[in-house]
């Protein structure tokens, strides 16, 4: 059984001050429940902060990138050993603005999750499909080459660590999501690829998140598809209202 996995993307937002009163509004006082893990994912500087709030509850805490050395003559780099001892379980990885707003290519997504990996981090990769791909017809092929050129080389034995998130650029921070339809089939689609580089049980053990405009209102309708194990949420992550009615939803 796949643990449905609920993340919240802040992107940039919330230094320290404000982290930690959302942090707090979200974990005081209430449970995940059972059978689902929660991540909230702050800006790098906020972690810590997140960590001591979060402290005791079933609540975890991830970054939102990482690099893939482990120290060195990198200015302004933080290493996924460093985010580990910060107190992450979590590290998201290829986010669609970072390959579209700082260049990032599969090959080099790849070797951001195969170090999370090394680090005792579970990488939630993301993948997707920009609008005009998607009108073009070639959302299957786009998907099928950032599934194999991120995944690539990653052993066996750390499938059930992996995380997919599968976010169409279209459906992200538009308020246009996905339907549920459209979202399960494409993750079935996922599904077929991580048999093939994984194996049956391998496949099986990772899960494959949605992400792109989920709210308090869709969450249900898209939860309820049998191939969707959980949500990378950005906009709704920042209320916590919104973010535990999806949680809970
Ligand atoms: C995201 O940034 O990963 C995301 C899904 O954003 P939003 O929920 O705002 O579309």
């Amino acid at each position: 059984m796949r643990k449905v996995l609920i993340a919240g993307n802040w992107k940039m937002h919330g230094g320290p001050t404000e982290a930690e009163s959302l942090a707090r509004a979200i974990a005081r006082g209430h449970d995940v429940p059972i059978g689902r893990e929660a991540v909230l994912c702050p800006p790098f500087v906020s972690i810590p902060v997140v960590g001591w709030t979060i402290r005791g509850t079933q609540f975890q805490v991830g970054a939102q990138d990482c690099y893939w050395e482990e120290k060195g003559t990198f200015t302004g780099e933080i290493s996924a050993p460093m985010l580990r001892e910060a107190g992450c379980a979590y590290v998201i990885v290829g986010h669609s603005e970072r390959r579209r707003l700082f260049g990032e290519t599969d090959p080099l997504v790849n070797r951001k999750a195969r170090a999370a990996l090394a680090a005792g981090l579970r990488p939630i990769v993301c993948i997707g499909e920009t609008l005009e791909e998607r009108e073009r017809g070639e959302t299957f092929g786009v998907v099928e080459a950032q599934v194999r050129g991120s995944l690539a080389g990653i052993a066996g034995a750390s499938a059930p660590e992996l995380v997919v998130a599968y976010e169409p650029v279209w459906a992200i921070g538009t308020g246009r999501n996905a339907t549920p339809e459209q979202a399960n089939e494409v993750h079935a689609f996922i599904r077929g690829l991580l048999r093939d580089l994984f194996g049956r049980d391998g496949a099986d053990a990772i899960r494959i998140q949605y992400g792109g405009s989920v709210n308090a209102e869709n969450a249900r309708a898209l939860l309820e598809q049998p191939e969707l194990d959980g949500a990378l949420v950005g906009g709704a992550s920042l209320e916590a209202e919104s973010f535990l009615k999806i949680l809970g939803a």
